[in-house]
């Protein structure tokens, strides 16, 4: 097999889908595989859908996660000669026509119509191309276009069931269909690795390669024959009510899922699962080895499961993973940004950056690293430390303050106990003990009341090593201030 050439041709038209970072990533561990050829082709042809900053939003979100073009970005729109070139070929071989009618036309000729779509009036008219005038495919009216998906197998397309479609609206701006193929050709590519939702356009994209051959062949010569790729259709990624995900309601993406500190290693783990599965039925396989094993015949054609709750547990799996040096500095984006690089939407940290001290982060992160599933989960841990108050979470009040009747004879006896214990998570943890003992309850029952006036909530790193960073004073005042909220103190 000659060096297969792959294209990743996302349209700029919102945030990067977590379904075309699958598309892209197994086009990507295509070429990986066969020494091949990555292209990434911008396909911006519709001026009204498309956004300057979706492409650049793209385009990050494919370095975040590794995977670089080997060629490109090429814009589909700086190639608008070349379709029209091929435009005219077609036009001149016949393979076009002219279609002065407008949609409401259309739509009085063929209400009621067994097969949906255009009714072919214009067909044999003899229309001139012309301001106003679409131009339509001339689908052939009996046979069926075959298209072979190394996925589904053979795919049948009757062409009785094919509309004559648009490839130029009557602006005389060609369609998607037309430009996508016309590409595919010029960039020599021998493999179109995609999602099911394009599966309905490929028997228009077969017919119009194949016009475009003979047209090639004949007095045009506007180009070459060339062989039609292989076709592999990615099977449609579905919510846990098995319904295609939806842009409005799933959380889709990949930008959120950034902002939220999902690593990029386990988003491209959990991306491959999305219709392959590696052999022995392990989830969590680095990339290298995804590289090594994935099949392209091996994926599956039934809806994949975008199942968040995996994916952000294999997160959590990958972060406990690392060493705590690239924990802290992966950490950095959400604890103390740098000026100019990148941040998550809306900002990282929630404490002014004079308060961050790196070291005391540095005492922390080894502890904040076994208990959170994703980086961005990290400052709601931490932010005891570097806010000068506690933010305190009122869940967390009502439990284990407003309704524990003991715990303001709890806060007042370890508020005694630390203004003379030594300092350390141990003594601490000693001194908390006896407290608990002296109250007839269990420990995790008295540190209830001490987390929360300390850190605002009950959930966090340990208490003792807490305490121990925050230091005595810091931790004397915030039990006074406590009980003075709840009219307790002196
Ligand atoms: N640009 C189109 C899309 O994003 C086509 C992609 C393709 O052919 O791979 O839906
Ligand atoms: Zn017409």
């Amino acid at each position: 097999m000659r060096a297969p050439r792959v294209r990743f041709a996302p349209s700029p038209t919102g945030f990067f889908h977590v379904g075309s970072a699958r598309a892209a990533l197994f086009n990507w561990l295509f070429a990986r595989q066969y020494d091949g050829v990555f292209v990434l082709r911008i396909e911006d042809t519709d001026a009204e859908r498309n956004r300057e900053e979706w492409v650049g939003g793209i385009i990050s979100a494919l370095e975040w996660l590794g995977m670089r073009a080997d060629e490109g970005p090429y814009r589909q729109s700086e190639r608008s000669e070349r379709h029209q070139v091929a435009i005219d070929a077609l036009w001149e071989a016949r393979f076009l026509y002219a279609c002065g009618c407008s949609r409401d036309e259309i739509e009085a000729r063929t209400k009621g119509n067994a097969t949906p779509g255009y009714d072919g009036h214009c067909r044999d008219l003899g229309l001139d191309r012309g301001e106003g005038r679409a131009l339509r495919f001339r689908t052939p009216d009996d046979g069926v276009t075959v298209v072979s998906d190394v996925i589904r197998g053979e795919v049948n397309f009757p062409h009785s069931a094919m509309e004559d479609f648009v490839c130029v609206k009557s602006t005389g701006q060609p369609l998607f269909v037309l430009a996508n193929v016309v590409d595919d050709r010029d960039m020599d590519i021998t493999h179109v690795i995609r999602g099911e939702d394009l599966l309905p356009t490929t028997p228009k994209g077969v017919l119009l390669w194949r016009a475009l051959d003979s047209a090639a062949e004949g007095e045009a010569g506007w180009g070459e024959t060339t062989m039609l790729p292989v076709f592999a259709h990615l099977p449609l990624l579905v919510n846990e009510q098995g319904k295609k995900l939806s842009k409005r309601k799933d959380p889709v993406a990949v930008e959120a899922y950034r902002d939220q500190g999902y690593l990029p290693e386990a988003f491209d783990n959990y991306l491959a699962l999305l219709g392959w599965s590696p052999p022995g039925d392990v989830e969590k396989v680095g990339l290298e080895t995804i590289v090594a094993d994935f099949r392209l015949e091996d994926v599956h054609h039934s809806p994949a499961f975008f199942d968040v709750k995996k994916l952000t547990h294999l997160n959590g799996e990958y972060i406990r993973e690392l060493a705590v040096d690239d924990f802290i500095a992966a950490c950095r984006p959400w604890v103390d940004p740098v000026p100019g690089a990148w941040a998550p939407t809306g900002g990282g940290a929630p404490w002014p950056s004079e308060r961050f001290d790196p070291a005391t982060f540095a005492r922390l992160a080894p502890l904040v690293q076994e208990r959170v599933a994703t980086l961005g989960e990290v400052p709601a841990m931490i932010d005891f430390v570097f806010l000068a108050e506690p933010v305190i979470d009122e869940t967390s009040w009502e439990k284990a303050v407003t309704r524990d009747e003991g715990a303001v004879a709890i806060l007042t006896d370890a508020l005694a106990a630390y203004e003379t214990c030594e300092w350390s998570p141990e003594s601490l943890h000693e001194a908390t003990l006896a407290v608990a003992e002296r109250h007839g309850r269990k420990l995790g029952k008295a540190q209830a009341p001490i987390r929360v006036a300390v850190t605002g909530r009950t959930v966090g790193p340990p208490l003792f090593e807490s305490l121990d960073v925050l230091g005595r004073v810091e931790v004397i005042r915030r039990l006074r201030a406590t009980l003075g909220r709840i009219g307790q103190g002196d």
